[in-house]
């Protein structure tokens, strides 16, 4: 025990705890073994309002290992469904997740605090409930990354091993993962009362998503019909910025969409490097269901999933079943026009093009033709696309002549619009990143970990990738893509 540090006091604010019984389990983690700090990130502990000294200690372990319970905490496991690679499963629910608690942060919105990995729940079905070291540091790096992209996503405020072993292909550390998320609502969640046809529950989930998230659509007379349009609006927002950071979530099932707009469950996601429209990593994904451009079309159909627990209540404020699943088609047929223009809005800014153009949607799709054609990498093509006047992206192409016409039709463009190349530069770099958690840097920094217990290269990667859009000396060897025999073809679960 640390003695010299201060205890720790996190200000929890329960509220789905609240919620009648069906919504959840109450829990108590395991207890484990030996539980270490490998990583704390005090900067989102402080914007918890915790005090991240307090956290560096053996308290701070058990802490996040669940082996001590914080006051104030009310552990839980949420009730849940969902559809996985389109079959419905009634019931999932968090069979290795614990809810601490809620905490209301500077930004004064409220974040749950999820422990992931500590233990077998009632949801647990077949799994052992715990979490491997791989997955655990995988998400950790991930999320943080994708944070600091600028993009909505759970966040990571600890990992700690937890001292056992858990069986997979072969016998690995445990770790757990807390994490933090706007909340852990999913399509699922409705799904799983909506399936029981438990219409009141399905209300009271409704009304609390509405407070805790879209509080205007309270002040909506079709309130339900508001709840699923600001739904639909931030999905749409959300998958186009992954398209245009080339990332693959791997695992689009309705239980891993977020109710909230953000990018939830780190799995066997990964960014593509050699640009291509139907890349697949995850293991399990035999079909290609999930491939990076199927995204946006999955995405409108998980929120058609969502549309179809909303009906009952739609049809009060509609007036009949008819027009309520008429006013869902409405809704859900405005997903693709926010998406192509988010899209677009992502894209214009990585070209660094100030004007919109009929053309513009062409220009897009010739570069990614291009690069598709030629192999090119997809993060260092627009990075260099914002260096100079982009020449060195060419050395991206195997094709090079169909790139050099791509860049000379660009940069008539750019004349068109009297970009000046400084300032042009200057922002296309702050939305072009120069770092990714590149597969096999997350790969080398988990195998450093488990075969060699060497967590340093862990903290290397993670503080690279604590401002992507900066260029930092010495650090090439994090921006490159992999060479033929670092390259990693599959990602797995890990569960
Ligand atoms: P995921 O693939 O992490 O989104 O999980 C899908 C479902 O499987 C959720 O209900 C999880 O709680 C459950 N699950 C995943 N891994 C495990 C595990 N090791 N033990 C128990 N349940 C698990
Ligand atoms: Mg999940």
């Amino acid at each position: 025990m640390d003695t010299a540090a201060p205890s720790i006091a996190i200000p929890f604010d329960n509220s789905y705890a609240r919620l009648p019984q069906g919504f959840s389990a109450r829990i108590s983690p395991a207890q484990v073994r030996a539980p270490r700090l490998i990583h704390v990130n005090d900067e989102l502990a402080r914007f918890l309002y915790i005090d991240p000294e307090a956290l560096h200690s053996q308290e701070g372990a058990e802490v996040f290992a669940g082996n001590r319970i914080a006051d104030g905490s009310e552990p839980l496991a949420m009730a849940y469904a969902g559809h996985q690679f389109g079959n419905f499963v009634p019931q999932l629910g968090d069979g290795r997740a614990c809810l601490l608690g809620e905490v209301v942060a500077e930004d004064g919105k409220r974040y749950d605090v999820q422990l992931k990995g500590s233990g077998p729940t009632p949801f647990s079905r077949r799994g052992d409930g715990r979490a491997a070291l791989g997955p655990v540091l995988r998400e950790y790096l991930v999320s943080e990354a994708m944070h600091r992209l600028g993009v909505p996503t759970t966040r990571a405020l600890a990992a700690v091993l937890t001292g056992e072993a858990v069986m997979r292909e072969e016998m690995i550390p445990g770790a757990i993962l807390t994490r933090v998320a706007s909340s852990h609502l999913r399509v699922g969640t409705f799904e799983y009362f909506a399936a029981r046809e438990d219409t009141a529950s399905v209300r009271t989930l409704t009304e609390y998503a509405i407070s805790r998230h879209y509080p205007a659509a309270a002040e909506i007379s079709k309130r339900y019909r508001a709840l699923l349009e600001g739904v639909v609006q931030r999905q749409a927002a959300l998958v186009a910025q992954w398209m245009g950071l080339g990332f693959i979530h791997g695992v689009m099932n309705t239980d891993n969409t977020s109710i909230s707009g953000e990018t939830i469950d780190y799995g066997p996601c990964a960014f593509m490097e050699a640009y291509h429209s139907a890349t697949v990593f995850s293991a399990s994904d035999r079909q290609g269901r999930y491939a990076y451009a199927n995204q946006p079309g999955i995405a409108v159909w998980n929120l058609s999933r969502l549309g179809e627990t909303l009906l009952p209540l739609m049809a009060e404020e509609e007036g009949s079943p008819e027009a309520a699943l008429a006013a869902a088609y409405e809704v859900l047929n405005g997903f693709g026009p926010l998406y192509e223009a988010a899209y677009l809005r992502v894209f214009r800014a990585k070209l660094g093009l100030a004007q919109e153009q009929d053309e513009d949607a062409a220009l897009v799709k010739d570069l990614l033709e291009a690069m598709a054609a030629g192999r090119a990498d997809f993060t260092l093509t627009f990075r260099h696309l914002s260096e100079d006047d982009g020449s060195g992206a060419g050395e991206q192409f195997s094709n090079r002549a169909t790139f050099d016409a791509w860049h000379c039709r660009w940069l008539a463009r750019l004349a068109e619009e009297g970009s000046l190349q400084g300032e042009r530069n200057a922002a296309m770099q702050r939305t072009n990143p120069v770092y990714i958690p590149r597969n096999h840097l997350v790969q080398e920094v988990i195998d450093a970990a488990i075969l060699r217990q060497d967590f340093a290269p862990f903290e290397r990667l993670l503080g690279v990738l604590a401002s992507p859009f900066d260029e930092k000396p010495g650090q090439h060897r994090f921006a490159a893509r992999a060479r033929a025999e670092q390259r990693v073809f599959q990602t797995f679960c890990g569960t």
